[in-house]
């Protein structure tokens, strides 16, 4: 067995590793890279292997991070089964499709502004940058979806089984326990914390002989959580107090409650007014 980690690895997003097992290779999510425009078009647009050659992707929940580069991978030849819950696979049907549609006005603005300064300054003509995918290509995408309930064992190639386990972190959130070449290998995808609204707790991790873990807020401890409901409310506060909407379905990184509000007022002990 060989483990590459192909992103996530000395930064936080673009979560991708790549098991190969004899003659087949299978990948841990596929996760947008997001920072600096150049450096994230360069990292997303090009795989470190063909994606033809990867046999089956494991998804461990709908987290843009985690799942975001999937069109991209599928409208690039990777024809293999994506294995994941049913709740993360209704998810990544609005989430990547939302994605697809920022990629392509992304597109659309920069072609517009570079024939605007052609016009004006006469620079010489450019190749159109093309979205990194198009909202047809995340539909196309969904067929590749395959439901693995919560704690389910599938074979999902020859020899190789993975266990679901809630990971706590949001809706349809998973950890997964592999078994192959005699060994188990447990991947963390992102952890959630215990005793959150809606969420479920994170289960305890099984014994492995391998642990792929998120360290992400490695060297932190998080605030309780009382702190998160004020923080919230301060935030939806000062947007309504701007005059703005706050849809806000829940907190990056699962360290906060998932709250929903619009622009009604939430005073600071985080009850709706
Ligand atoms: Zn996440």
């Amino acid at each position: 067995m060989q483990i590459t980690f192909r992103g996530a690895a000395r930064t936080v997003t673009g979560s991708m590793h790549e098991i190969q097992t004899g003659s087949r290779r299978f990948l841990l999510d596929c996760g947008m890279y997001q920072g600096r425009r150049s450096e994230s078009a360069e990292r997303n647009t090009n795989f470190p292997f063909p994606p033809s050659e990867v046999d089956a992707l494991l998804l461990s929940h709908a987290h843009i991070d985690h799942s975001g580069n999937i069109p991209n991978l599928t409208s690039k030849g990777f024809g293999g089964p994506i294995f994941t819950t049913p709740a993360t696979i209704d998810l990544c049907n609005s989430m990547l499709q939302d994605s697809a549609f920022i990629q392509e006005k992304d597109a659309e603005f920069l072609n517009r502004r570079t024939s605007r300064r052609r016009r004006v300054i006469d620079e010489p003509e450019r190749e159109p940058v093309a979205p990194l995918y198009t909202v047809n290509d995340a539909k196309a995408a969904m067929a590749q979806f395959r439901a693995v309930e919560m704690h389910s064992r599938t074979e999902v190639l020859p020899g190789v089984f993975s266990t679901t386990h809630e990971a706590g972190h949001m809706l349809g959130s998973t950890f997964l326990e592999l078994e192959l070449e005699g060994k188990r290998l447990v991947f963390s995808g992102d952890v959630g914390r215990k005793n959150l609204p809606i969420i479920r707790d994170p289960e305890r991790a099984v014994a492995a002989d391998i642990l792929i873990m998120e360290s992400t807020y490695g060297d932190r401890l998080h605030q309780p959580l009382a702190h998160a409901k004020e923080k919230l409310a301060a935030i939806i506060n000062g947007t309504a107090n701007r005059g703005g909407e706050d849809h806000r379905a829940g907190v990056r990184g699962g360290a906060d409650a998932a709250v929903g509000a619009d622009d009604s007022r939430v005073d600071s002990r985080g009850t709706d007014q």
